[in-house]
């Protein structure tokens, strides 16, 4: 086991990969930006090093510099958790070659898997289910009329180095297909430096539901059920739940399954989530990130297993100690993600925090590292909290979540709890009945339902 871990994120993530680093009784390193000193996590870590001034680029996407921190403090291994360079396959490849251990998966499974083109093609090879479109990138009008044609529009354009919801264009019928093709190619020219794109059909009313994995890179693997995440903004996740509404015991196992095997197959490492749009009883996977995503704590509620306790013992080289007849679910987890943000307008609402009580009580959690007096810099991204609730059954769990989010306090920035005090109230969300377009036309005034 490691001695010594470096964490290179900031925010509640360096905060959750803390305390796993704690109860393991691995040392830690907090790496900061100037804006950062006064970060939770640097007061907790064991050691700190400022990285560079606030921009990330200068400071958490800092690569020479991060290096230097490894080198100074003695850290074995760094936890890039999620965002940053965590799917940077070049930084992955870079502390390999320091000696240092990346705790995630193989610079090749990160590459793979980051081209969503060459992703698609391989979960297609591994059994997965994928949505209908071209094979590989479009590089005419030409030929994206021809696929269109054949899988029927709508069709979406998706960026192959896509991310966040950026380089992604709906063409909703043949006059739309060249503008939405070069707006798309620029958006991701601007964001990703590559301009490739593909195209999929435009699924019209699917639900979010991504299968977590774990696998030890020698060929074991096991999955942990699934993360319904279909209520998001601007393809960005809001609330997830697990399980999912829309699934019973019988249609998990089975995607999970074949999640999972996919995984033994390509001895995958580490902790990763395989994403999927469901519709109509199908499953259509969109991508796989390789690395730990924000919403894993609903999964960490319902199966009691500690995802970034297992990715370390896995960057380790501990083979995989979990079975999956191991796996048990129990009861329903619900995640809220709290931002510094207008509930309205989403404007970014950065400032000092006059006063701060978060909830408590059975099956309350709270990953922050905002605290009262705390000033949360304008540098870096919104999410300020996340509230998961854990209940025997989804009925309990959304009673109990009125309850936390009433008590929940936050004076001083404008936050997005008014808007989720809304939501664990409205007949729809309490029925399960939303897909991913539902809460956008909540947002409009239109009401979820269709
Ligand atoms: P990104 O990597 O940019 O987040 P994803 O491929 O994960 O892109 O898709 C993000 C979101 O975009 C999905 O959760 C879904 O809401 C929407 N989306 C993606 N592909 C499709 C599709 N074929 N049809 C309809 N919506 C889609």
């Amino acid at each position: 086991m490691f001695d010594k871990i470096l964490i290179a994120n900031r925010g509640e993530i360096a905060l959750r990969v803390l305390r796993a680093c704690k109860e393991l009784g691995i040392a830690t390193v907090a790496v900061h930006s100037t804006a950062d000193a006064d970060a939770m996590h640097v007061k907790l870590a064991d050691e700190s090093v400022c990285i560079g001034p606030p921009p990330a680029r200068e400071s958490y996407l800092n690569v020479p510099a991060l290096l230097a921190a490894c080198e100074i403090t003695g850290a074995e291994a760094v936890h890039p958790g999620y965002g940053f360079l965590s799917e940077n396959a070049r930084f992955a490849e870079i502390l390999r070659d320091h000696g240092v251990a990346f705790i995630g998966p193989s610079p090749e499974h990160i590459r793979l898997m980051g081209d969503k083109i060459e992703a698609k093609r391989t979960a297609k090879k591994l059994g997965i289910p994928v949505v209908p479109g071209s094979d590989g990138g479009i590089t005419s009008d030409q030929e994206a009329t021809r696929i269109a044609r054949e899988i029927g529009f709508p069709v979406l354009i998706k960026a192959a180095a896509g991310g966040g919801g950026r380089g992604m264009k709906v063409a909703r019928n043949e006059g739309a297909l060249s503008t939405a093709l070069s707006t798309a190619r620029s958006e991701a020219k601007a964001a990703f430096n590559d301009d490739a794109v593909y195209i999929e059909k435009y699924l019209g009313h699917p639900r979010h539901i991504e299968i977590q994995v774990l696998g030890d890179g020698r060929g074991n693997a096991v999955h942990l059920g699934e993360r319904d995440c279909s209520l998001q903004r601007r393809h960005q996740k809001v609330w997830e739940e697990t399980p999912s509404p829309a699934l019973n015991a019988e249609m998990r196992s089975r995607i999970g399954e074949t999640v999972a095997a996919a995984m033994r197959e390509l001895k995958y490492s580490g902790a990763g989530t395989v994403e999927f749009l469901y519709e109509d009883g199908e499953f259509y996977f969109i991508e796989m990130n390789t690395r730990l995503q924000v919403e894993h704590p609903v999964t960490e509620m319902i199966t009691g297993i500690d995802l970034v306790n297992e990715q370390i013992r896995i960057a380790a080289g501990n083979e995989l100690a979990i079975r999956q007849e191991d796996v048990l679910f129990e009861g329903h987890a619900i995640e809220c993600r709290v931002n510094a943000e207008n509930p309205r307008t989403f404007a970014p609402s950065p400032g000092r925090i006059s006063y701060y009580y978060p909830p408590g009580g059975l099956g309350v959690r709270v990953d922050s590292a905002v605290y009262q007096g705390y000033s949360i810099p304008p540098f870096y991204d919104s999410l300020i909290g996340k509230l998961i609730v854990h209940g025997k059954t989804r009925n309990e769990c959304l009673s109990r979540l009125r309850r936390a989010l009433d008590e929940y306090v936050v004076d001083g920035i404008e936050t997005t709890l008014p808007l989720f005090r809304a939501l664990v109230r409205h007949r729809d969300i309490i029925d399960g009945n939303y897909d991913i377009h539902w809460l956008e036309r909540y947002l409009s005034g239109g009401e979820g339902a269709e």
